[in-house]
Parts: C-alpha cells; structure tokens; sequence
C-alpha cells in the first residue's frame, strides 16, 4: 500500500528501505547530517582530509580519521573510555582528547560548519563533526508480517535479519542494502541487491514450474475431444447431437428416430 492509499500487487518483495539514524538533538545537526556531520563508519572521510574534525567516540574511530588529519579531536562522553595506553597513543599523536556532551554548533559566516561546543562551553574546532548515532533498518511498515529485526553483532544498531540471498525466512520477502546491513557502502548494497534479485527470480522460476507439474494433464486424460472419439466409436451412424438433427436437412430439430434402439456399440477394428 502507498502513502496515498494506491495498492500495488506483487508475487514477491524486495525492501530496499535503507536505515533511519537517531541524531542527536542538537539544533542544526540534522540538515548538517551526511555532508559536514559523518558517521564514522561511512567512506565520504576522503573529502575531509586535513580539515579540523572533531570525533564524537573511540579510541579506534580517533585512530581511523587521524590518518585524515592532524587536526583532530576526541570527544569521550561519560560512557566512553580510554586505557592509560590508548590515551598514551593519541596524545602521542597529537590528538586533543575532551570530556563531555555536545551543547551546539558553530556556523561561520559562509553558513559552514567551524566547530562545536561541549554543554561545558568548551570550544572545539571542527570542519567535520563525526558522532556514531544508533542506526535502526526502515521497517515499521513490514509490522505483523513476522520479519526479524536483529541486534548488529558490533553496532549499537539493529538491522533486518537476512540469509546471505536476502531472503528473510518470510515467504516472498526479500531484504537487501543498508535495512539488512548497517555498515553497507553503496557498492555493498548494490551487491546485495543483485544477489537478491537472482533469489527472487529463481523463487519465481522454480514456483511457475512447479504449478505447470501440478496442473491437470492436458493430454492422456479426459477431455471433450476424447469425449467426442469414444462417441463417434460407440455410436458409430447412431450419434446424436445437434450437427446430426441439422443434417437430416428438413431443418426440424425432431429426434432421430433410431435413437435409444439399445443396440450394443460396435468399436471399429
Ligand atoms: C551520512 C552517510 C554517508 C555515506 N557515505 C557513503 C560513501 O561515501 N560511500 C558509500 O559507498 N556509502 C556511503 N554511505 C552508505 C550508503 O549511503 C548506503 O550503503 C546506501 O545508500 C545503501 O543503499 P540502500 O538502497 O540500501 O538504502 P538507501 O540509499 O538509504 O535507500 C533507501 C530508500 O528507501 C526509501 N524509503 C524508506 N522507507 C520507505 C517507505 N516506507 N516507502 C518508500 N520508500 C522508502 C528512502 O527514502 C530511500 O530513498 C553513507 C551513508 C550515510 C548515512
């Protein structure tokens, strides 16, 4: 069903409805989200090479984007934590390590991101802001159809339950890209995609085949043309019908009269 209420039939699904991030509730941050505000496992970090860029995270998300840039911060907020060595590390390599929450942003006069501020009034500079928010698979409108929506094994995420054919275990629906595997880059999705519809189209081949193997046999058994041989054979000059009343020729659909004779049928040869 569409969101206008149009309802489209189908033999089988596809749901290719992508993912749904949890932003957090900063002013601005969501029209900022995917161009100056990242997510630190997507692949755009190319483009923000030797900009300021502030990470909201880990030891290991600061490691991957301090190959970008020596202008970096991490932000560890109160559940997140450092070893003494892992502090030793990043210190080590220039990285400005702050506590706390992200209060605001900060807009330069080009209306481009320039930095953020901790609900501490700490400044920091950033360029690119980088925050790891709960991503959830776009799935609400599958409710009631016994779908399984699964924890991701290392993302505080949840995604579509899937077999490596995108097959959900829901008969005729199949799920493929970011809804089944959060951490998908577009060649990834496009991937699954096609692996699905290879699925889909071998469900449908192997359904058509087996309805053609279970429908009634059109030849060796019953049919009217047969019907007609045995009666041309039993009644042999003795059938009746319409063509034989007709043919009589006066036009009076009156009954042959050797009809109903009883006499036994004579097969020929
Ligand atoms: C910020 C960000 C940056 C990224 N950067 C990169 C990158 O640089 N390189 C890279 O390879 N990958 C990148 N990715 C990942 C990439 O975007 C995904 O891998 C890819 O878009 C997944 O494709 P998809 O078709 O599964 O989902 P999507 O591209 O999300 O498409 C899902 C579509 O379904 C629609 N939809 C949702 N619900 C419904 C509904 N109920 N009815 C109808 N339509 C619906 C949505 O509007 C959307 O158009 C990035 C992702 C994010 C979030």
């Amino acid at each position: 069903m569409t969101e206008d209420w149009q309802r489209i039939q189908s033999r089988r699904v596809l749901v290719a409805a992508g993912l749904a991030a949890e932003l957090p509730d900063v002013p601005g941050l969501k029209e900022r989200w995917g161009h100056e505000v990242l997510h630190w496992r997507h692949t755009h970090r190319w483009e923000a090479r030797d900009l300021a860029i502030a990470v909201v995270g880990s030891f290991r998300q600061a490691l991957l984007f301090r190959q970008l840039t020596e202008k970096l911060t991490l932000i560890l907020r109160g559940a997140d934590d450092l070893s003494m060595g892992q502090r030793a590390q990043l210190t080590g390599l220039g990285v400005r390590i702050l506590e706390g929450e992200i209060g605001g942003l900060e807009i330069d006069s080009h209306g481009q991101l320039a930095g953020a501020h901790l609900t501490s009034n700490t400044q920091v500079p950033a360029q690119r802001l980088v925050i790891s928010p709960r991503v959830m698979a776009c799935v609400d409108f599958l409710n009631g159809l016994g779908v399984s929506i699964r924890p991701h094994p290392t993302e505080a995420s949840e995604q579509v339950a899937v077999d490596s054919s995108g097959f959900t275990g829901v008969s005729g629906v199949w799920a493929a890209g970011s809804v089944s595997d959060v951490l998908a880059s577009a060649p990834v999705a496009a991937a699954a995609g096609s692996a699905a519809a290879t699925a889909i189209n071998l469900d449908l081949l192997v359904c058509d085949h087996t309805s053609i193997a279970a429908a009634p046999p059109t030849t060796g058994g019953f049919s009217g043309a047969m019907e007609a041989e045995v009666t041309r054979r039993v009644l042999g000059p003795r059938i009746h019908g319409l063509e034989t009343i007709l043919s009589r020729g006066n036009g009076s659909p009156t009954l042959p009269a050797d009809l109903h004779k009883g006499d036994q049928p004579e097969l020929p040869g």
